[in-house]
């Protein structure tokens, strides 16, 4: 497989898969949070200083017409040559962009226009509901177009880098279906994705002698995937966040009004009892700080997590488990977070997940290797401050649960050859 280090791109027109989904601020248009921007830049960067040229696609939100100003990349221009620290150019129609290609330099950028004014990027059709006896057959039609839209994409360039790793996931037409345009030696990894798959290998394949997985959130339906693939390789399993008391209730506990997927108790009992089959040791949270309804100015007590009083919620953990968590995660050398501990946008319930990131920090200055994945203990990590206190932040929520699940994504297939 070609790497992106050792590459040199003088002389190549380069088409980059980028993730710019960026968040606007609503009232003046900016882009109020660049992370995303900043996360290409290397990759982008090495191209332009190899003396090649980048064209830059992809998608924003979800428009759902051509074109759909509301969702437009040129909002997001200024925020880009910002952080690059030069200008670029722009292409107002991603599948007519032959003339700017053709006049771009090398050492230049050109910036194409979101993807998804075109309904053959994801391959979806529009304007058609699934229960339509007809969207078979539109489906079908739109999965031919892609094809054709992929190819247009891919004529622009000598080479391919995909660096977007949010959608890797996602068999779309610039993240998957492009790449069979390009031979093996003109399609690689950018430099975060590279980042992304060294550090998701580097914990599936830790030895399972001090791995902690730390499984938080809201609902047991979302992680079932990931914990079972999980439950074969760690060494410990802390559960937090809402999804505990599925498992307490599984258990017999009295959980009161907390958050419980009724149908889900037997899959919890069924993971409690492969992880008990498996030697993994598994840690629900022992006490509670309840609250009296689900606002950040409730009343609140503290109680045995099994023993949650009649009209009373769990919103986050208590001190006791908060000290036992500590304990092994501090004492591991290999650490998965995904999911908060507790309601941690409200203050009052914010400690437990608060705790828990100092906790895979101090792992992390001890030597551990520390993963954080999904969006909410991103957000977590970040609200704490420790974003540089661990060892690696993910940026791909969905791309990465799914790898870590052991599922192939399409967009890393499509260059690696993953099946
Ligand atoms: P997820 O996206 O599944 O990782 O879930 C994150 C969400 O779970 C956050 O918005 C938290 O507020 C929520 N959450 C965490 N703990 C609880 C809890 N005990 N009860 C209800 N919601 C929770």
């Amino acid at each position: 497989m070609q790497k992106i280090d050792n590459y040199n791109f003088k002389g190549k027109k380069v088409i980059v898969r980028v993730d710019f989904n960026v968040p606007l601020n609503k009232e003046t248009g900016e882009v109020s949070d660049d992370t995303r921007i900043r996360g290409a830049l290397p990759t982008i960067k090495k191209i332009i200083e190899d003396g090649g040229a980048a064209i830059l696609m992809s998608h924003m939100g979800r428009p759902k017409k051509n074109p759909d100003p509301n969702f437009s990349l040129k909002q997001i221009i200024s925020a880009i040559e910002k952080n690059l620290g030069k200008t670029i150019k722009f292409a107002e129609d991603c599948q007519s962009a032959d003339a700017q290609v053709k006049a771009l330099a090398y050492g230049e950028v050109l910036l194409l226009e979101n993807l998804r004014f075109y309904a053959e990027e994801e391959g979806k059709p529009r304007g058609i509901e699934k229960d339509n006896p007809n969207f078979e057959a539109a489906k079908k039609e739109i999965k031919q177009k892609q094809i054709e839209f992929a190819k247009k994409l891919a004529s622009y360039a000598d080479v391919y880098v995909n660096d977007a790793f949010g959608t890797a996931h996602r068999k779309h037409g610039s993240t998957a279906v492009i790449a069979d345009f390009f031979d093996e030696s003109h399609k690689m990894f950018g430099f975060l994705i590279d980042k992304e798959l060294a550090a998701m290998d580097k914990v599936l394949g830790s030895s399972r002698n001090g791995f902690t997985a730390i499984m938080g959130g809201a609902k047991v339906s979302d992680k079932i995937m990931i914990i079972e693939n999980l439950l074969n390789r760690v060494e410990n399993l802390i559960i937090g966040g809402g999804m505990t008391y599925t498992f307490i209730k599984a258990l017999g506990g009295k959980i009161g009004n907390s958050l419980c997927e009724e149908d889900k108790l037997d899959v919890a009992k069924e993971i409690l009892d492969k992880a008990k089959a498996k030697g993994v040791n598994v840690y629900l949270p022992v006490d509670a700080v309840n609250a009296d309804k689900f606002d950040a100015n409730a009343n609140t007590n503290i109680s045995k997590t099994n023993e949650t009083p009649d009209g009373w919620m769990g919103l986050d953990i208590a001190d006791e488990s908060i000290k036992k968590f500590e304990e092994i995660i501090t004492n591991s050398k290999t650490v998965l977070w995904n999911g908060p501990m507790g309601v941690f946008e409200m203050d009052k319930f914010a400690k437990g997940t608060s705790a828990i990131a100092q906790a895979v920090a101090k792992a992390t200055a001890n030597g551990a290797f520390t993963l954080i994945g999904g969006g909410d203990s991103v957000a977590a990590i970040n609200k704490n401050k420790l974003a540089d206190k661990v060892s690696y932040v993910s940026t791909g929520g969905g791309a990465m649960l799914e790898y870590m699940e052991g599922k192939v994504l399409p967009g890393i297939a499509a260059i690696r050859g993953d099946k």
